[in-house]
């Protein structure tokens, strides 16, 4: 079975209606980025960010996996799929997606400020009073600006066996995220899929298909699905 090592961004849920970062009316133009999600921030001011990310958590827990979603499930049919997300929402695994690996965390789980192996499953706001079982508060799992990415070595061996990429709904500007397709091996076929892609390339193996994730992935799996 060939191995299709997939990275997604915010874009695959704009759809479900989850903001994305960057585009117009997304979450940064409303939010001061350092403010919210940098560990600079967190030490300022932890009651704005726990809001920010409590507000974050109540939306996810109201939508919906999209098409786009479910067409990467489809394609386990007939290949070894892993996923690497930049997204901290679960809709990859509400789909149904097997192989999930969240490089900047995940917004159902809390953990121990003090511990970082003290992770909760946690569908609730997260208050100042909210403690770990070693009592240190509870801060949001996720990986903020300034912060090391755990799972960053582990999504490189990942790319590194792939014998297809496809690249969903990201402007590819946070690193180390973005660097992760230059450890695909050489003339792997890339299929790059977002209305405003940010790469022009003209190499053969690079596909650009500037559709919106609920178009573009169907399309791209669809295609994979007929080639095996
Ligand atoms: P980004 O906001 O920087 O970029 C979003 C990308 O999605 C853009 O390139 C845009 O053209 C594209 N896009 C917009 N609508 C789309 C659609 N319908 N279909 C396909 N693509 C579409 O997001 P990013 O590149 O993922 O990186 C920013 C950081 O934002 C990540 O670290 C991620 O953790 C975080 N983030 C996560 C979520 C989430 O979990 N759903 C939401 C917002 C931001």
């Amino acid at each position: 079975m060939k191995k299709i090592v997939v990275l997604t961004g915010a874009g695959i849920s704009a759809e479900s209606g989850i903001s994305t970062f960057r585009d117009a009316g997304g979450l940064w133009e409303q939010h001061d980025i350092m403010e919210v999600a940098s560990i600079d921030g967190w030490h300022k001011n932890q009651a704005l960010v726990l809001d920010f990310y409590n507000q974050r958590r109540r939306q996810l827990l109201e939508v919906q996996p999209n098409a786009g979603h479910f067409a990467l499930v489809a394609l386990e049919k007939k290949y070894d799929v892993h996923i690497i997300t930049q997204n901290v929402d679960d809709l990859h695994e509400q789909a149904g997606s097997k192989n999930v690996l969240h490089l900047h965390g995940e917004l159902r789980k809390a953990r121990s400020c003090k511990d970082e192996t003290l992770i909760y499953n946690w569908d609730q706001d997260i208050t100042s009073e909210d403690k770990c079982e070693q009592g240190s508060q509870l801060r949001p799992h996720i990986v903020w600006f300034g912060e090391m990415v755990p799972m960053m070595e582990k999504a490189a061996l990942e790319t590194m066996t792939a014998d297809i990429l496809l690249i969903i709904g990201t402007s590819l500007q946070v690193y180390p995220a973005a660097s992760l397709m230059n450890f695909a091996p050489e003339d792997t076929p890339i299929y790059y899929i977002d209305p405003n892609p940010e790469i022009i390339s003209n190499d053969d193996f690079f596909h650009i298909i500037a559709e919106k994730a609920t178009i573009g992935v169907p399309m791209v799996v669809e295609k994979l699905l007929q080639t095996v």
